[in-house]
């Protein structure tokens, strides 16, 4: 009975992390400390964003906030439904709310600026501005129960910023998007290619793990390459080329998958 008035008092010392989809036909990571619930973008319909949860052991209705990188279709599909359905507050730039306009009528709305954290329950948030095609997008860094976790996908350069955000953290989710050469020869119409190699699209493998090795440190427990193109990259060439610049036998790698939710992730 008094260790579970103790549980009771104090959040579990330790963050689980669920990537429940990624890729261009949908985004949405889960992450908690056992106090506070979060989901980083909601790219999915409602309906199959629950059905992943529960796949997962978890259930929508225990979310306390969604926040959003920006407002790209793949990022933001499922939030006016579940925002509306378990009345949960929305975070996100004024440029993205800017260019989401169905989002305006949602009754918990709030602004965040890159470069100033805030609080989530428990969570601090620390965001920072990538280089990609939207309004105003961001990168999170996620500080709860003595853990740090980066998330950073959607880019197209790792920018300084970007670089000295993702420094010291126990988990990284980066976008590992495409191997260069599947996308020069793959069918996108040129116009698509340029815009995915850009300095405002998407981070390819090689560039990816330049980032990481520059990175990576002893405390870095686990990577999750994410938004991985289906046309123009496949996990095997992304896991590759991270394992190049990843000591493997202290920071584990997984490649995150479009079509089904990864293990949680716990980190102490
Ligand atoms: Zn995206
Ligand atoms: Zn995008």
């Amino acid at each position: 009975m008094r260790q579970e008035n103790q549980q009771h008092l104090q959040p579990e010392h330790s963050l689980s992390v669920c990537v429940l989809a990624s890729g261009s036909r949908g985004n949405a990571i889960y992450v908690s400390d056992g106090a506070t619930s979060l989901l980083i973008d909601a790219g999915l319909s409602a309906r199959e964003l629950g059905r992943r949860l529960e796949s997962r052991g978890l259930n929508a209705a225990d979310l306390n906030a969604i926040l959003l990188t920006h407002e790209h279709t793949d990022h933001v599909r499922g939030v006016e439904r579940l925002c509306r359905r378990f009345r949960l507050p929305v975070f996100l730039t004024a440029g993205t709310l800017a260019a989401a306009a169905p989002l305006r009528e949602l009754p918990e709305i709030r602004t965040f600026a890159c470069g100033r954290p805030f609080q989530v329950g428990t969570f601090t948030v620390d965001p920072f501005s990538i280089s990609h095609d939207a309004r105003d997008p961001a990168g999170f860094i996620l500080g709860g129960a003595g853990a740090r976790i980066g998330i950073a996908t959607d880019l197209g350069i790792a920018t300084a910023v970007v670089r000295e955000h993702l420094r010291g953290c126990g988990l990284i989710v980066l976008e590992f998007n495409h191997d260069p050469d599947m996308l020069m020869a793959g069918p996108y119409p040129w116009c698509l290619k340029q815009r995915i190699r850009g300095r405002t699209g998407h981070l390819s493998n090689p560039e990816a793990g330049r980032l990481l090795s520059d990175i990576a440190h002893p405390g870095l427990q686990q990577v999750v390459l994410a938004h991985l193109s289906e046309t123009n990259n496949c996990p095997g060439k992304a896991l590759a080329e991270a394992s190049r610049v990843i000591d493997r036998s202290r920071t584990q790698l997984a490649a995150a998958s479009q079509n089904e939710p990864s293990a949680m992730i716990r980190l102490a």
